[in-house]
């Protein structure tokens, strides 16, 4: 079946100024080089530490950030070509973290919701809009005339979804869209998210830097470092076994995993390396306890494992040409 979306290479890179006229000094390497696609229905969540890339990777997914190279294909429509920055945004919607700040304080909640629907020159955009607010448990007669600033995070949220909801999105970008919420609000969020996705046939992709979440909600996982993907797979499969040496110290840091599934990988030591001069070859050979002379040197690709090729590393251990002594070998642990 054809992907709902899929990129190719996408590129990123933020000019960095200064001295006293404000030049280009250095790049900030964002986002480099990364593909994926997530299908019709799928919920892809991404994971990695602050910094890797996720959000400047949400926001080119609808525009809100230019991309600098690589393709990004909707529906089987390239972006540029045959599909337009507009009708991009008019089938990607985004939820973020902070649902204060993406709402108008001035306009009632009835007319936040309403408002994408009269976007989409929908009938009727107030009607829509209170079955949206009742459909996200926000009963119409009690939360139509109320100020964000009435309500609860939860609710608040509820409010982004709704509006979301209402400007009839195939694909919702969701990025740390339940990361403020108490634990037992967080989770009722959570079950509304999947009962939409069902009943609206909606497809997502999911950041959080949070995995029990990503791993309650998502079909795969995809892990990035310093602005590449270095590992993607079903969620089963990277839940049994972590194949990329980041992957499992961030999994092994994880407070809640089960102490008998837990790899025994150390926690990770020290900030990531700056994005704007990364490490050569393997961006993760400086905190990476398997590294070789080989992964200084060489950049390891994204292939699929020689048992499930549906579970994807780069890794020189996993490459029996790359040179690496231990390759071929699995991780070593
Ligand atoms: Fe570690 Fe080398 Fe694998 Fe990078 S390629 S994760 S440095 S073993
Ligand atoms: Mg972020």
């Amino acid at each position: 079946a054809q992907p709902l979306i899929k990129v190719q290479n996408l590129k990123k890179y933020f000019p960095v100024r200064g001295g006293p006229l404000g030049r280009v000094q250095a790049q900030v390497q964002a986002v480099d080089g990364v593909s994926f696609d997530v299908a019709k229905g799928e919920t892809l969540g991404i994971v990695g530490e602050s910094g890797c890339g996720k959000s400047t990777t949400a926001k080119l997914l609808i525009g809100l950030t230019e991309r600098d190279q690589g393709d990004i294909i909707f529906d089987g429509l390239a972006l540029g070509e045959k599909l337009s920055l507009k009708d991009l945004r008019r089938g990607v919607q985004m939820v973020f973290q902070d649902s204060y700040a993406t709402l108008n304080p001035r306009m009632t909640i009835e007319a936040s919701v309403a408002f994408g629907a009269r976007v989409q020159g929908l009938d009727k955009p107030e009607d829509r809009a209170r079955k949206l607010m009742d459909r996200v448990g926000l009963d119409p007669a009690r939360f139509a005339h109320r100020y964000p600033h009435e309500l609860s995070g939860g609710q608040r949220q509820r409010v982004n979804i709704a509006r979301a909801l209402a400007m009839s999105p195939r694909l919702v970008v969701l990025d740390e869209a339940v990361s403020a919420l108490d634990k037992s609000v967080e989770a009722q969020v959570l079950n509304l998210l999947n009962d939409l996705r069902a009943e609206f046939g909606l497809t997502y992709i999911f950041i959080s830097h949070d995995l029990n979440v990503v791993r309650y909600i998502s079909d795969r996982i995809l892990v990035m470092y310093l602005g590449e993907v270095v590992e993607v797979a079903p969620v089963a499969s990277i839940w049994a076994e972590q194949a990329h040496p980041y992957t499992r110290s961030l999994f092994s840091a994880m407070p809640s995993m089960d102490p008998d599934n837990r790899t025994k990988e150390p926690p990770l030591s020290g900030d990531p390396p700056n994005p704007i001069n990364p490490p050569s070859g393997c961006r993760f050979h400086t905190r990476c306890r398997f590294k070789a002379d080989v992964c200084k040197t060489k950049t390891p690709k994204l292939a699929g494992l020689s048992v499930n090729a549906k579970h994807m590393v780069a890794c020189h251990l996993h490459d029996a040409d790359s040179g690496h002594p231990k390759a071929g070998q699995g991780v070593p642990s």
